[in-house]
């Protein structure tokens, strides 16, 4: 079956394309990474179907990170059972043509036959922009359709196209270069290109193929491949030899890259008036006008932390009453099952174990569905683009790499996308460094842990949510600064490196696609239930058992004075969790948090949350579920959390404590699946065992100077 690779930019519209291709829903959004696994897909033509490919979008072919050489691999076919493909669509932002063009024509330099796709032809016209495609195609020497993958306008002409270049592929193969004509590069471009591995070369039997795709192919290891690039699986005859010819050109690589850039740019630039025609763009100069404002640092700071305090703000505020319904929901469905159910150890299983600690996770889906909706709202509009680059200059101070931030925001979600979204930086050292401090940034699990601490700290009803929402945004605010400081500190020490210049595209303003907004915060949603529930009903079951074993025999225990008759049932019950497997594992753990202000009941929390973060509330709901007496199910969690006392009557949860376990989870690296992610990423224990130290004993050390401090300021 023939195949098509589809290329281009990040956000150029390559999976709207291919939904429309294939007629295949898949995920379309601005997330980075998304595309990171390969898709394919049958595409029915007029004569059969044929295999399409979404390619990882790349700003070009030539630089060092992974998604470039999957790109690479997949647009050159080097990999031996990977043959190229029959065709490449090199999907363009028509918007954005300049930029654009650059991968376009590294794609026609390999000599593989390609169509141009302009995509975005609304925005064009609406910017009252005219893209001359007949000039265009005359320029590039391959055919050039104009489509909108939004509207999905112009997609019979593209399939049209296909069909014609895949019964004639020399018609998407110009055999023409954009390479600087240096004889002397030239020469040493053929001299490299007798190195390749043979099966880079195979395509050779292609009629006047072979110099094109040869030099093209040495080109790319010439300026991809060095000594210290841990990521390029190629050969060590090849590395040497690219540094030998290197050598041998008396320049340096960088120098090279430079000349090769600037002479396909300057190609493009020259050309761009006789296939662009731009009206006085209205649209245009409104994205240009509103980035003069957003992006300049004086509004543009405050701006985002406005935007940033709405959001948190929102959070509460607009969540509250689906939060409230769902414990209403629990707390009716646990009176339900006590009901009908006897009292006794499948009850208790039931009611404290089962529906408390899922309920208890449950509560949080509106908050965190409203989360990635806000995050999603500001990705797809353009305006995280723009956050990105403002903080691009903070990011440098700090040592990280400016692309960092992409990853770093959307550690805000979950650490895991982030973590895998790093693959777009070049450097293995830029990566591992972002890696290091992603996880510090407040991930979508602590936002329950935050929440209910928050809810303990300032009752519902009391006092407005203008000051819940400051200090959850504080929370966020202390992470952040947390990360970048990390990474300052481990960029100057363990993980010195050079800096890279950041090459980040602002895309124009856009409406978001709500459709597809839609479906992102569902299936995140549903992600979270998934893992979530499925870790939170394994750790409450065995965390029931550890509360609940070994029984109490209520015979056992010394007869009650006549005069404390009052001794109730929750105070036996007390007893019991106390002396229970769990309350001893607690107890034991107790001396090493107790500096932090947690009696051994948060113990059991903290240790259930080394597993994932929201298992702390589901056990915190399962510890004082077990404790209260039957008839009290339909107290509210957060509600129950004010009202613990120690032993000697003071509160459990002043605010100073709450402060101090907040500072634990935003610091702790409790979290498998992300030290999970870290060891497949970097191939090795190393980093996630540093990981999960370091963040640990910050986590401990912040803590502790939390509550002691606090109390010698006297905040007890
Ligand atoms: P990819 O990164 O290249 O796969 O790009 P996506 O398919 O994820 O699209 C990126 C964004 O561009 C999404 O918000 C799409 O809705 C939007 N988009 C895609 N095609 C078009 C189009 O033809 N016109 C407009 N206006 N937006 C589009
Ligand atoms: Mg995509």
């Amino acid at each position: 079956m023939a195949r098509v690779a589809l290329a281009g930019n990040p956000n150029t519209g390559k999976t709207a394309l291919f939904n429309r291709l294939t007629g295949q829903r898949g995920q379309v959004g601005n997330y980075a990474g998304v595309t990171v696994e390969r898709r394919e897909a049958d595409l029915v033509l007029g004569e059969g179907a044929v295999r399409l490919i979404d390619v990882p979008g790349t700003y070009s072919l030539s630089a060092r990170s992974p998604d470039e050489e999957i790109a690479m691999r997949t647009l050159a076919g080097l990999d031996a059972d990977d043959a190229p493909p029959d065709a490449v669509v090199v999907v363009v932002d028509g918007t954005q043509l300049e930029r654009n063009l650059y991968l376009a024509l590294q794609v026609i330099e390999l000599d593989v036959p390609v169509i141009v796709a302009v995509n975005m032809a609304d925005s064009l016209t609406s910017q009252g922009a005219v893209v001359n495609t007949e000039q265009l195609s005359a320029e590039l020497g391959v055919a050039v359709v104009l489509v909108s993958a939004l509207r999905g306008t112009g997609i019979d002409r593209l399939r049209t196209e296909l069909e014609v270049v895949l019964q004639d592929p020399s018609r998407g193969r110009p055999g023409w270069r954009a390479v600087p004509s240096d004889p002397a590069l030239l020469a040493q471009l053929d001299r490299l290109g007798e190195q390749l591995p043979a099966a880079w070369t195979e395509g050779d039997h292609e009629p006047g193929g072979g110099e094109n795709r040869r030099r093209a192919l040495a080109l790319w290891a010439l300026l991809s491949i060095d000594e210290d690039d841990e990521l390029l699986s190629v050969t060590q005859a090849l590395r040497t030899e690219v540094r030998t010819v290197g050598a041998s050109l008396g320049r340096d690589p960088g120098e090279i890259d430079q000349t090769v850039i600037e002479a396909r740019y300057g190609w493009i630039e020259e050309r761009m008036p006789r296939f662009l025609t731009t009206k006085d763009k209205p649209a245009r100069s409104l994205t240009g006008r509103l980035d003069a404002v957003l992006l300049s640092p004086w509004i543009g700071f405050p701006l985002f932390l406005l935007a940033m305090t709405i959001v948190f703000e929102s959070l509460f505020a607009w969540s509250d009453p689906a939060i409230g319904a769902i414990e209403d929901l629990f707390g009716w469905f646990g009176t339900q099952v006590a009901a009908i159910v006897p009292d006794g150890l499948v009850q208790s299983f039931l009611v404290d174990g089962l529906l408390a600690g899922v309920g208890g996770v449950l509560v949080f889906v509106p908050q965190i569905a409203l989360l990635f909706l806000l995050v999603g709202l500001m990705e797809q509009s353009g305006y995280m683009a723009r956050v990105a680059y403002l903080m691009d200059r903070v990011m440098r101070l700090a040592g990280l790499n400016g692309r960092a931030f992409v990853p770093m925001l959307s550690g805000f979600a979950c650490a895991i996308p982030a973590v895998m979204a790093t693959r777009t930086m070049e450097r293995q050292r830029d990566r591992i460094l972002t890696m290091m401090v992603v996880p510090l940034m407040s991930c979508s699990a602590r936002l329950p842990v935050y929440t209910l601490l928050i809810a303990a700290m300032v009752p519902v009803g009391g006092e407005s949510n203008w000051s819940r929402g400051k200090l959850l945004a504080g929370m966020y605010v202390f992470s952040t600064l947390t990360a970048i400081a990390c990474a300052t500190v481990l960029g100057k020490t363990l993980l010195r490196g050079p800096k890279v210049p950041l090459l980040l595209e602002l895309p124009p303003y856009r409406l978001p696609n709500f459709r597809s907004l839609f479906t992102t915060v569902f299936e995140r949603s549903m992600q979270f239930v998934r893992g979530a529930g499925g870790i939170i009903l394994v750790c409450t079951v065995i965390l029931w058992f550890l509360l609940s074993f070994p029984r109490q025999d209520p015979a056992n225990l010394p007869p009650s004075e006549p005069e404390t008759e009052l001794v109730s049932t929750s105070e036996l019950a007390s007893n019991a969790l106390h002396n229970s497997y769990a309350g001893r594992l607690g107890q034991a753990f107790e001396p090493a948090i107790e500096p932090l202000g947690f009696d051994w009941k948060i113990g059991i929390g903290l240790i259930g949350a080394f597993a994932a973060r929201e298992v702390f509330v589901s056990t915190m709901a399962v510890v004082y579920g077990l404790e209260d007496d039957e008839d009290e199910h339909s107290v509210r969690l957060r509600e129950r959390l004010a009202a613990q006392t120690r032993p000697d009557g003071t509160a459990t949860f002043t605010p100073l404590v709450c402060f101090s376990l907040m500072v634990f989870f935003a610091l702790a690296c409790q979290c498998m699946s992300t030290l999970a992610a870290v060891q497949r990423e970097t191939g090795g224990w190393r980093w996630p065992t540093f990981l999960f130290a370091y963040m640990t004993a910050l986590a401990w050390l912040a803590s502790f100077a939390v509550y002691q401090g606090g109390k010698l300021l006297g905040f007890a």
